[in-house]
């Protein structure tokens, strides 16, 4: 099982916008540009919301036929970890390996000292062709087999028991994105090394970049040296390949990657000067245009939006702790309930669209919302009888944020 060379991760919290979000995917495929639709979901979003991952599977494939989607498509069991993978085997054809955590922690000293051994032939000044020019001594093998190797060798744990599981017949992606310290080029490259070693077929990787991927906001740090940071990556990942003998179709996986709008140029380019692909996963995003839509709608849909605001503001805390290394919310920013609920549903959506050209938007706002999906989830039916009176107002803005805001912008010319 392969995966294509563009493809689009989707997540959908509440499973109700799977078509809206697939039109997407079929724009792009009538504008010529070919992208593998997967739709991803965490454990912890799981758990959040209160579902199971075989209703990920179920709505992807209601999707696929409601819109007759004849090309591939996957379902992205998306960072778990040898704890939460179970219960994704038998509805999962792709698997984001979560090693974060391990990230850091050491390895046996024989396993270290067997992995300089291994790649020993490196020591010196090596060439990553594209990605310049780096020395590298014994000290340098050592200190990233002893930062990495383990969450290395938990991912392959991991992949063992998929492969035990469930067989082969599947994608596996390596993410090493949520933890505290970017990976430079060269770490990368032994990274990879490593994951060779430990026979894991990985077909995307998710590096953490440099800069802030705070969730549904844009980039926040130097574009210029993510641009190189990322040029660097695929050349990187292109040598490695060859190096070796990862799948020919390895490429990066670009996670917390919505809205990420002033570091699409660089990334489009980029794939356009080296011709390589990308996974671009995406989750949040679309839970928010449902905010928007039924902001939109009025009446009822209105008032449950404005709900949603005030409890989220008022469990702030509890609602950001588990996002706390993936938001940065000024309290201060944030305008009171009572403002809020005097707000009509144009004032709401335009304080939380993310255009960043309209004085309204509210970039706290729109984190704090991101978050909030827990206030809906606890509002049941009451929020799912509303997304389906509301559909055309909400799947409307949903794919036109998909289509118009993120995948014009990376994929066409
Ligand atoms: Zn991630």
């Amino acid at each position: 099982m392969k995966l294509e060379k563009y493809s689009f991760g989707m997540g959908d919290r509440f499973l109700h916008q799977g078509a809206a979000q697939l039109q997407s995917i079929v724009n792009a495929k009538y504008e010529g540009v070919d992208i593998t639709p997967v739709w991803n979901k965490s454990n912890r979003e799981h758990e959040i919301v209160g579902t199971e991952p075989l209703s990920l599977r179920k709505e992807a494939d209601y999707a696929v036929s409601r819109l007759d989607w004849q090309d591939n498509y996957r379902v992205d069991a998306d960072h778990i970890t040898l704890a939460t993978v179970d219960r994704f085997l038998h509805c999962s054809d792709f698997f984001t390996l979560d090693v974060g955590d391990a990230i850091g922690e050491a390895a046996s000293d024989e396993d270290i000292a067997a992995f300089v051994d291994r790649h020993s032939k490196y020591i010196g000044q090596m060439n990553i062709p594209g990605a310049g020019s780096y020395e590298v001594t014994a000290t340098t093998l050592e200190a990233v087999a002893r930062t990495f190797l383990k969450a290395v060798q938990t991912a392959a744990a991991i992949y063992r028991h998929i492969v035990e599981q469930h067989g082969a017949e599947f994608i596996p992606e390596v993410s090493m994105d949520e933890t505290e310290n970017p990976q430079t080029p060269l770490e990368l490259f032994f990274i990879l090394a490593a994951i060779a070693d430990e026979g894991i077929p990985a077909q995307t990787i998710a590096p953490k970049f440099t800069g802030r991927f705070n969730k549904g906001v844009d980039y926040v740090g130097d574009v210029d040296q993510f641009e190189k940071e990322f040029n660097d990556d695929l050349a990187t990942i292109a040598f490695a390949i060859s190096e070796f003998g990862l799948p020919d179709n390895l490429k990066l996986s670009i996670h917390s990657g919505s809205d990420k709008f002033s570091i699409y140029g660089p990334i489009r380019d980029a794939l356009k000067r080296t011709g390589a692909g990308v996974h671009v996963k995406t989750a949040g995003t679309t839970w928010l245009e449902e905010l928007i839509g039924l902001a939109e709608a009025g009446g009822e849909g209105l008032v449950i939006a404005k709900e949603v605001y005030a409890k989220s503001l008022e469990h702030m805390d509890a609602l950001c702790e588990p996002y706390a290394t993936v938001i940065d919310i000024d309290a201060d920013q944030l305008p009171t309930a009572e403002t809020v609920n005097a707000w009509t549903g144009e004032q709401y959506a335009r304080a939380l669209r993310h255009n960043q050209a309209d004085p309204l938007y509210n970039l706290h706002l729109r984190q704090l919302l991101h978050v909030g999906y827990k206030v809906a989830a606890q509002m049941g039916d009451r929020y799912y009888n509303a997304l389906r009176e509301f559909e055309p107002d909400v799947a409307r803005n949903v794919t036109e944020n998909l289509w118009e805001r993120h995948i014009k912008i990376l994929f066409m010319d």
